[in-house]
């Protein structure tokens, strides 16, 4: 460690004891790689604050000493965002001890929880008082809702609320001078200038540690439903999903798939079998629930809108779950894909990208004809939440692999791919943030954004002490 980084640890050690820091490394060695294990860091220490107040503490004396802090909830962080440097030039502040479920106000439909509690634990407690947080993702059980504000996370339940940034009433931060920003009153209306609160949403731990959040709550489920299609083209997909949503609003998971992705799951994932008889060369899983017994069933509801598209021809063929475990066994395929891919198709760039929904179709046709000519051998395709207007999309080494084949063609690979998504008007990042994986292509794609980004970074955290080198 610097001098600087010993003195902010013996400074808070005295202050707040042992559990607040630890220079343990079997303390710290299991956060220093993220989630995939592509990127590895160091780190001196680890802060492990229990409240608001301690988080104040470090980052006051972290700014004063100069010392830079990587925020971190659980660690799944999709684009290195929550891994320290590897050069040891900054020590890990993590919130997970700071998991309190502090207020469930039924009568709001609002819960308040600190940073770092973790989402199916959040989704539990809503749930025994018969409320639902609507977000969900892959990573529920170790992403916490600091991590999730921090990358406005989205998920499979978009469609129907929205990203985090739509469902974060309030948010209680650390700003970098030490200042506790409390947004958490509640109110509806309030229009003092910029949202201090909206600005922390996505910003990726670059401005300030999120200590807790007001999050917003729909009712319980129901009942739900779930279909699966068999279709023609992303085009079919997506007539289909407006066809639908022209007759009701209880369509909460739209996703798409090619046919190549689900043989490979079936071949890889035990115990998955295929949802319909016949073959088509896309697929879609349409989930709809209902909030109450006074609502439509949604089995019957998806039968009835679904069965004029059948008849038109735009939808090949229908199966709609009968029972829970179908509908599980339907959402276990979409939920096993990475997994599939991988094991099938070997190495792969994989891109989380966005265009307007209603370029989805063409872009996905037209991206992977267009990258496929570039680089023969490959193949590219895409899955995902079509409904956003955000899918994976993978290009497969194919014939040109090689163990290296990500080291050696995979930036040029990527380039290309951001390069048509910018061309079409579309995000680099839909869901999962820039990091470190996409600083580069940001600011070569998005200048003007970065120096704006840049400048509301130097103003709260002139001296770089938040998360340094990922995002600006
Ligand atoms: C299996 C899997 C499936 C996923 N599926 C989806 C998906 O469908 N949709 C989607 O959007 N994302 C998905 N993700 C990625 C998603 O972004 C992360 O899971 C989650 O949002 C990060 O939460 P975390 O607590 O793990 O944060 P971390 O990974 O620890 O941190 C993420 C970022 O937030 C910062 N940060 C963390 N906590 C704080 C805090 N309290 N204050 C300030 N900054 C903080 C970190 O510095 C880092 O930049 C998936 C990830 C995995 C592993």
């Amino acid at each position: 460690m610097t001098p600087a980084q010993q003195s902010l640890v013996d400074e808070i050690r005295s202050r707040f004891g042992k559990r607040t820091v630890s220079t343990d490394a079997r303390d710290i060695e299991p956060w220093l790689t993220d989630w995939r294990g592509r990127w590895t860091g160091k780190a001196g220490a680890i802060f492990q604050p229990s409240s608001t107040e301690e988080v104040a503490a470090i980052v006051t004396s972290a700014t004063r000493l100069g010392v830079a802090l990587v925020p971190q909830g659980g660690n799944t962080s999709m684009v290195g965002g929550a891994t320290p440097p590897d050069d040891g030039s900054a020590l890990i502040l993590s919130l997970r001890r700071m998991n309190r479920i502090r207020l469930i106000d039924k009568a709001a439909m609002r819960v308040e929880a600190e940073a770092g509690a973790v989402l199916q634990n959040l989704h539990e407690a809503v749930a025994a008082q018969g409320l639902r947080f609507p977000l969900t993702l892959g990573a529920k059980g170790s992403a916490t809702i600091g991590g999730l504000i921090s990358t406005n996370a989205g998920g499979t339940q978009v469609l129907r609320f929205g990203p985090m940034r739509a469902l974060v009433d309030g948010v209680e931060a650390v700003l970098p001078d030490g200042t506790i920003h409390d947004g958490l009153s509640g109110l509806k209306k309030d229009n003092r200038g910029y949202s201090i609160d909206q600005l922390l949403i996505g910003a990726e731990g670059t401005l300030g540690i999120v200590t807790a959040a007001r999050l917003k709550l729909v009712p319980a489920i129901h009942s739900r439903a779930v279909a699966w299609l068999g279709l023609a083209s992303p085009q079919a997909a997506l007539d289909t999903l407006r066809a639908l949503e022209a007759e009701t609003d209880r369509i909460e998971g739209f996703e798409i798939l090619p046919d190549e992705s689900l043989q490979a799951v079936l071949s890889h994932i035990p115990g998955t079998r295929p949802p319909l008889q016949s073959h088509h060369p896309w697929h879609a899983l349409v989930e709809a629930t209902a909030d109450g017994p006074g609502t439509d069933n949604p089995a019957e509801l998806l039968a009835r809108l679904l069965a004029p598209l059948v008849e038109r021809g735009l939808v090949a063929d229908a199966s709609i779950s009968a029972s829970e475990a179908q509908a599980e066994a339907f959402w276990r395929i979409r939920d096993s894909l990475s997994e599939a891919e991988r094991a099938t198709f070997g190495p792969a760039t994989q891109h989380d990208i966005s265009v307007p929904v209603d370029a989805m179709p063409a872009f996905m046709v037209d991206a992977a004809a267009k990258v496929e000519q570039a680089f023969p051998g490959a193949s590219a395709t895409g899955f995902g939440h079509l409904g956003d207007g955000n899918i994976h999309f993978h290009v497969r080494a194919g014939l040109r692999g090689g163990t290296d084949w990500l080291q050696r063609e995979g930036p040029a690979v990527t380039r290309l791919v951001h390069d048509l998504v910018t061309a079409a008007g579309g995000s680099i990042s839909a869901e999962h943030g820039i990091g470190v994986m996409k600083k580069e292509e940001l600011e070569r794609l998005s200048p003007d954004r970065v120096r704006v980004l840049r400048a509301i970074k130097i103003s709260l955290d002139p001296t770089a002490v938040m998360n340094p080198g990922k995002l600006v």
